[in-house]
């Protein structure tokens, strides 16, 4: 497939991190569910403390002369979290509402869902303060290179490897990639995933994220004896996930009756005609105005009925302001973060089933890991070999999850938490405290 070199359609405005209710702190988010795994493993106090911080937090100032003639300075972050399973791996965001802690939070998760999923890597997250809505191609192309040299130090096919997120795609890490290998004076492929696949992208890179969600929501359908042919799903942020994960659930036999982004969007009780969503977001940028159903606003969205309920889009769009109002018997963390902690309780009281971000959106990175491998042995893997592999991880991974969950007698989140921090812990007992 062509890479898409178009800037971000689905750029996503968050609100203001001002407006945020306590429970909806990431960092927060993410300790109250690692204390608890924690606890729950016995974890030694040492290892405890170790895996409470972040191993590195840099923070960089961003100057980018702008169109107008003037220079405006941005602040950019790049958090490792914690790299002894393998180099930092993950996102690097563009929005306003980026913060140190919020990026810490993410690469904290990073680190969890690299470790959930067995890939070789640790946890590591990028943000810059900015608003992509509003810059031309030009300045996010000065931004992004500006950023890249100031977090130049850490990055490194074997230290820290970013790729897309929030607002950003192939294009930025494009650029990502050609300012790093200006610094070293080569080309180095691997230092970024999500490149496009003429620079040594991964072919099924783009849709990775989404096809992970479809595969563990149709192992969960499985789980409770139903079929993925009928079976009713609502799907919330119409970005590169939500997107893909709507296409192929739909491709799977799923009616996807609801889908929404942050312009609202539509339910229609026959099925949404998926394609034809994509087709309006391509042409338009939001679903607003797309008329393959009736109105719907994002709060709707979350009240439905419907068997799987697939929040794609940002943090904390589940708490306890709408988590005893979802009807859903199954949610599939799309994005990370979309439900607070606070807002776990209910929904267990609910008997809902949850698949935890960290499980569910591991695809994205699963792929990102095939293509490194890929360009380090500069050898490129067919496209169904991609998806087959990555089938392949994200079962085994669902039953390793669930297997736990049913040993333990813990929810989804809690048995993935438990998984991934063992295995990190694992490595540190193994390695030592280095003196
Ligand atoms: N940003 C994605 C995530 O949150 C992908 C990270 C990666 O591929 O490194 O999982």
């Amino acid at each position: 497939m062509a890479s898409d070199l178009r800037l971000p359609t689905d750029r996503i405005v968050r609100p203001d991190k001002d407006r945020f209710l306590a429970e909806e702190n990431p960092f927060e988010a993410m300790m109250s569910r690692f204390d608890r795994a924690a606890e729950l493993l016995d974890l030694e106090p040492g290892l405890y403390k170790v895996l409470r911080h972040a191993e590195k937090q840099i923070t960089v100032s961003v100057p980018v002369l702008m169109d107008n003639g003037e220079v405006e300075v941005f602040t950019g972050h790049r958090v490792l979290y914690n790299t002894s399973r393998g180099p930092g791996k993950g996102g690097i965001r563009f929005d306003m509402a980026v913060t140190l802690e919020e990026v810490t939070a993410l690469a904290a998760w990073m680190a969890w869902k690299c470790a959930v999923v067995n890939i070789p890597f640790g946890g590591a997250k990028g943000g810059v303060v900015c608003d992509p809505l509003g810059m031309s191609v030009g300045e996010l192309e000065r931004l992004t290179r500006r950023y890249t040299a100031g977090i130049i130090s850490v990055l490194g096919p074997d230290s820290d490897v970013p790729a897309p997120d929030v607002n950003t795609n192939e294009r930025v890490m494009a650029w990502v990639m050609d300012t790093y290998s200006m610094h070293m004076r080569h080309t180095v492929t691997a230092v970024v995933t999500g490149k496009p696949v003429e620079m040594g992208g991964s072919l099924g890179r783009r849709e990775a994220t989404g096809r992970g969600c479809t595969v563990v929501t149709k192992l969960a359908l499985q789980h409770f004896g139903m079929k993925p042919q009928g079976a009713t799903v609502a799907v919330q942020g119409f970005g590169n996930v939500g997107s893909t994960a709507a296409m192929l659930l739909e491709r799977e036999g799923c009616k996807v009756v609801a889908i929404t982004d942050r312009a609202g969007g539509c339910y229609n009780k026959g099925g949404v005609d998926v394609q034809a969503a994509i087709q309006w977001t391509r042409q338009h940028g939001t679903l607003e105005g797309f008329t393959g159903g009736d109105a719907l606003s994002n709060d709707e969205l979350f009240a439905l009925d419907v068997d799987g309920l697939v929040p794609a889009a940002l943090e904390n769009v589940i708490t306890t302001r709408n988590a005893d109002k979802i009807r859903a018997r199954i949610i599939c963390e799309g994005a990370n973060g979309p439900t607070s902690a606070a807002a776990d309780a209910i929904l267990d009281e609910k008997g809902i089933f949850v698949i935890p971000d960290i499980l569910a959106n591991a695809g994205g990175v699963t792929v990102s890991y095939f293509e490194w491998v890929q360009d380090r042995h500069g050898y490129f893997w067919s496209e169904a070999e991609v998806n087959t592999r990555l089938e392949d991880i994200m079962t085994r991974s669902f039953h390793d999850v669930l297997k736990l969950s049913q040993q333990h007698k813990v929810n989804m989140r809690t048995a993935a938490y438990m998984l991934s921090i063992s295995r990190v812990a694992t490595v540190h007992r193994l390695r030592g405290i280095y003196a």
